[in-house]
């Protein structure tokens, strides 16, 4: 099953991806991780990607796709992957797709998590991160036990960079602009699948699972 996850950011892909990854085993992979993580190694590519994600703005696609076409081709996601946070432009969708085809495989679903724009703000400003990946969580909607602290290790939560007002302006214009347009691209093919993303998140969960379902009942 292949998968992609489109939303805004702060629209909960990320921690839906996740869920669906754990219940399923299938690779979740996210351009945004790949990128911090080429930062923090210092790679040329990582240097390349560094200023663009501190403000906010999309990474070129030459780099974007240079990193995940790689990844898509490793073992672990031979039954499959659910992608998330890519495509984010046209041209990487059409990328993604030559590249699938090459591998004479394709998309089975474009799970769509739609979030009222107004929403995003309050949601990034709060969100805490745990710096050893355990999750994330939101001073507000979401506390962890400790303030501060990760649930699961204890760890001192970190706020990202580009998670202050400013940054994410940028980058929900950059989501507008750029990757909204994905909306009608994969309509256009019949693979949009709408969730509405502002109830509860094992509502949303639960959606989600059910399309899964329903896609790979159709895929067989
Ligand atoms: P995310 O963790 O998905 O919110 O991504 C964080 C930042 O990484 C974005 O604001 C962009 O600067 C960059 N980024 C992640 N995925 C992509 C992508 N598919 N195309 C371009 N830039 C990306």
């Amino acid at each position: 099953m292949r998968l992609i996850f489109l939303g805004a950011p702060g629209s909960g892909k990320g921690t839906q991806a996740k869920r669906l990854r754990d219940a399923h085993g299938i690779p979740q992979l996210s351009t945004g991780d790949l990128l911090r993580e080429a930062v923090r190694q210092g790679s040329n590519l990582g240097k390349d990607a560094e200023e663009h994600i501190g403000a906010g703005r999309l990474v070129p696609d030459e780099l974007v796709m240079a990193l995940i076409a790689d990844r898509m081709k490793q073992e672990d996601c031979e039954p499959g992957f659910i992608l998330d946070g890519f495509p984010r432009t046209v041209a990487q969708a059409e990328a993604l797709e030559s590249t699938l085809s090459e591998l004479s495989r394709s998309i089975d679903a474009v799970v769509e998590i739609r979030v009222d724009q107004g929403k995003l703000i309050e949601r990034l400003v709060g969100r805490r991160i745990c710096p050893k990946g355990h999750g994330e969580w939101h001073i507000r909607f979401n506390p962890p036990r400790v303030e501060g602290k990760c649930d699961v290790c204890g760890e001192k939560l970190t706020h990202r960079e580009d998670d202050y007002e400013d940054t994410i302006r940028t980058r929900l214009e950059a989501y507008r602009n750029l990757t909204a347009p994905l909306i009608d691209y994969y309509q256009g093919r019949g693979l949009l699948r709408p969730v509405n993303g502002e109830g509860d998140m094992d509502e949303i969960a639960k959606e989600i699972e059910a399309i899964y379902q329903s896609t790979s009942e159709s895929a067989c």
